[in-house]
């Protein structure tokens, strides 16, 4: 990290800062010009604020060098990262997979149908909510413990791990309990970070999905939040942000997978049905996030999209995702070169 310091700055100033930045524990080497006073930050600068640097009156800049994550930096961890859940299944690293289902278990009759097409068409993970986050609190808000309790039977019968939706830190031994594969946090649940803290504690996966409008960095320091704690089991799922564009739900930042690829060794997963809002949309842009390298997808699949209790819109019939299923798997040789 390097500051700038205004030229007016005195020189006890100066020693005051200095003084400050060592007590975090960085060193420091400040260097005088005839213009400015340079102050150069050596060592773990994770633990300064760079706003309260730049509040500062004496302060004109600061530049960060070094980014604010480490544990999920590709810098530090050359290697992909492969997350292996119980059944042996891989994600990461050429591993590829697709996880699908419906946006909220509705019924043990609904739950079960989908969990059958999905395995059958080849998604190797059930996703469902049991507790969902609805902008309405007048709109479905899942089935909660006896959602879980449905999965848990679709799992039973199908041998698909499952991934679902964790709001509150209270139903972790629930979701331990249903026996839960991966744990998701929601797009609305990014930064809730004393829930991140107590996902660090588990030895579970996560999918981490990136919020609304958060930059790729937030998502990378959020991720940080579960791996400080001892959880090294984070997926980074892109599901779309908001933008100025109306006629898709949310845009769906496909160079974040790149760049994602580029700056951590975690798995990368996106899910086109929340990006774009519409069913029809779901299948080119499911390949195009194929295509442009993530190790896995999460599809909505209902098996009535038009009565379905939530996201019906963007919903594929077990039908469209065979097909689509079929189109990914397809292209995947020319992606992975394999
Ligand atoms: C979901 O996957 O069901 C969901 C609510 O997604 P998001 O958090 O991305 O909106
Ligand atoms: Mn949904």
């Amino acid at each position: 990290m390097i500051i700038l310091v205004k030229k007016n700055a005195s020189k006890t100033q100066i020693d005051n800062l200095t003084e400050t930045l060592r007590t975090l524990g960085v060193q420091t080497d400040t260097s005088v010009g005839t213009n400015h006073t340079i102050i150069g930050l050596v060592g773990d600068t994770s633990a300064v604020d760079v706003d309260m640097l730049n509040a500062l009156d004496i302060v004109e800049s600061v530049q960060r060098i070094q980014d604010p994550f480490k544990k999920a930096n590709r810098r530090f961890h050359e290697e992909d990262t492969v997350i292996e859940l119980d059944n042996g299944i891989k994600i990461g690293g050429g591993h590829f997979q697709i996880m699908a289902g419906p946006c909220s278990v509705e019924s043990e009759e609904q739950i079960l149908t989908v969990a059958r097409a999905v395995k059958e068409a080849g998604a190797n993970i059930l996703r469902g909510g049991a507790f969902k986050p609805r902008t309405s609190p007048y709109a479905f808000q899942g089935l909660g413990a006896e959602g879980l309790r449905l999965l848990k039977l679709a799992k039973e019968e199908t041998g698909l791990p499952i991934v679902t939706e964790l709001m509150d830190a209270s139903h972790i031994d629930l979701f331990l309990e249903a026996g839960v594969d991966i744990i998701q946090v929601g797009a609305r649940n990014m930064q809730n970070f004393e829930l991140l803290k107590r996902l660090g504690k588990l030895d579970k996966p996560v999918l981490l999905k990136r919020g609304l409008a958060n930059t790729l960095q937030e998502l990378l320091t959020s991720a940080e939040y579960i791996m400080a704690g001892g959880n090294s089991k984070v997926m980074l799922c892109e599901r779309g942000i908001r933008t100025f564009e109306t006629r898709t739900r949310n845009t769906l930042d496909l160079s974040a997978v790149p760049v994602l690829h580029q700056i951590t060794h975690l798995p990368v997963v996106v899910d086109p049905s929340h990006a774009t809002g519409y069913s029809r949309l779901v299948p080119p842009m499911a390949l195009a996030a194929t295509a442009a390298g993530a190790d896995a997808l999460i599809i909505e699949v209902h098996n009535n999209p038009a009565k379905a209790l939530c996201d019906g819109a963007q919903s594929l019939t077990p039908a469209e995702f065979a097909e689509t299923s079929k189109r990914i798997n397809a292209i995947l040789p020319y992606v992975w070169g394999k």
